[in-house]
């Protein structure tokens, strides 16, 4: 058995582990880095995977350049299809069309200048504690164990969350698995129109009613149809089925598939105890609508190597309330627009296909323009309407009622669903400062979330439950 010492130790050289790993050696602080695949497969379960391009300004990643072997693309623009197919709404959405394992690879370089320590093929294997209190984990590489004692642990292993998932029950951090209604499970068809000049959704068009998306690929002529849903691959699969049957697509070959799962559900309510913090999947960290977790986390992970930073400056125990300065700027800031949003899906998702129509068509769910014109998207995750936009978007309601666009019972629950979703933002907002607050904080979360209402998509062959 090999025994080493560092300031941080994390587990998972994914998108998130790395990012943070690299934030907290740039300050001078000793980081190893343990990944179970070898330096050349990690991320290779995705290929070309989307990244927020203002989101990889704000984190000061190395820039994208197109042409590069991580980069295909960076687009501003998207489409998106309504449900009975007759209208595409252009809108703005700032992309970076990224190949998952040579970023990881070019980023493993950049860590290594900056003296972060990465072994690979090194696979964590229990947490280690002295008086109930991590200090370390255990490890294997080469069948040899290995010991990594570190003032602050850190949990990066994807949706698996193989450090929380084994914390006990009192660490103060919930030790959750994901079930199958709090992912969203992800098909994804490499293909090849073959006949590239017949029509055919241009790259980078979402039809928001199946969860489904043409996503740019390696070539022009080439696409991702890629689909989502929770609760299970066949849902996914059977509303990429109904809209299959419906869109009269030209022929296209299969090159390849992949699939996947992305945590869709409320992160644990602490991402912190004692010397350990969660991060990216592990805690449950994605956009609640799109399900895109690389970027999310990385907002996270800038205000983690402050927090983690200015604790290391100091002698003694990392404990629990010292890291606690992670929930509250995380929870209060980004951690409430989403708890929001995750809460307005239970409305939005509920309504009916000519429903979406109706939405699409009035611009009640994207700010669409002429090329030039099409607004900034909402980088910053919520919606501040005038009361001139209020009252817009109120007058369309009314009217789609009064066509028989909408119905009365689903703008209702709109209503209400929005008013539940104001109301958990602003409870996140006041997240506990001081640890003593907290577990009153969790009784008035736990009723709130209580009354987020199940979302039922009725498809032509299946009903999907949303929860
Ligand atoms: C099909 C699909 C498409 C997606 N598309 C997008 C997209 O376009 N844009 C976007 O932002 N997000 C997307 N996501 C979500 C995104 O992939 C994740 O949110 C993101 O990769 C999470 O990063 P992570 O570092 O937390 O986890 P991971 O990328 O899963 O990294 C965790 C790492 O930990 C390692 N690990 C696990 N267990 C151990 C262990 N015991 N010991 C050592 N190492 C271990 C794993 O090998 C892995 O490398 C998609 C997800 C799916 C499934």
């Amino acid at each position: 058995m090999t025994k080493e010492k560092c300031d941080v130790l994390v587990v998972g050289a994914g998108t998130a582990g790395t990012y943070l790993s690299w934030l907290i050696a740039k300050e001078g602080y000793s980081v190893i880095t343990i990944e179970k695949d070898e330096r050349e497969n990690v991320g290779k379960r995705l290929d070309v995977i989307h990244f927020e391009t203002d989101r990889i300004e704000k984190a000061g990643i190395p820039p994208f350049k197109v042409g590069e072997p991580d980069c295909i693309e960076i687009r501003d623009t998207s489409l998106v299809g309504t449900p009975d197919l007759t209208t595409e709404i252009k809108i703005r959405a700032l992309q970076t069309i990224v190949r998952l394992t040579p970023f990881l690879n070019r980023m493993y370089k950049v860590l290594e200048t900056d003296g972060v320590k990465l072994e690979f093929s090194c696979h964590f294997k229990k947490l280690l504690y002295q008086e109930g209190r991590i200090i370390g984990i255990s490890a294997e590489k080469d069948g040899i164990e290995r010991d990594y004692f570190a003032r602050v642990v850190i949990d990066a292993s994807g949706k698996i969350a193989a450090l929380r998932t084994a914390l006990p029950e009192s660490y103060g951090v919930e030790n959750f698995n994901l079930g199958p209604h709090d992912v969203m499970y992800v098909l994804l068809q490499y293909i090849k129109w073959t006949d590239p000049q017949s029509s055919h959704p241009a790259n980078d068009t979402g039809y928001n009613w199946w969860l489904l998306w043409f996503g740019p690929s390696y070539h022009k002529d080439d696409a991702i149809l890629g689909v989502g849903s929770p609760g299970s691959y066949e849902y996914a699969r059977l509303a990429r089925e109904d809209f299959l049957n419906r869109a009269d697509l030209p022929s296209y070959e299969i090159i390849k598939e992949e699939q996947g799962m992305t945590p869709y559900r409320r992160p644990p309510y602490s991402l912190v105890g004692d010397g350990f913090l969660c991060i990216g999947d592990a805690g449950a960290i994605t956009y609640p609508f799109s399900g895109h977790g690389v970027t999310a986390t990385w907002m996270l992970c800038m205000i983690a190597a402050d927090v983690i930073g200015r604790e290391l400056k100091y002698d003694g125990y990392i404990t629990r309330e010292r890291l606690w300065d992670i929930n509250a700027r995380y929870f209060r800031d980004q951690g409430a627009k989403f708890a929001s949003l995750y809460m307005q899906l239970s409305g939005v998702l509920n309504f009916k296909e000519k429903e979406w129509n109706y939405f699409l068509k009035k611009g009640l769910i994207y700010q669409t323009g002429e090329d030039e014109d099409i607004p900034e998207p909402n980088k910053e995750y919520e919606e501040e309407m005038s009361l001139e936009e209020l009252l817009k978007f109120l007058g369309k309601l009314i009217w789609g009622i009064l066509k028989g666009k909408l119905t009365v019972g689903h703008v209702s629950r709109l209503i209400s669903v929005n008013g539940l979703a104001g109301k958990i933002k602003k409870h996140y907002e006041n997240f506990p400062e001081n640890v003593d607050d907290f577990d009153q904080w969790v009784e008035t979360s736990k009723a709130m979330w209580k009354k987020k209402k199940v979302a039922i998509k009725h498809l032509s062959n299946v009903s999907i439950e949303i929860k």
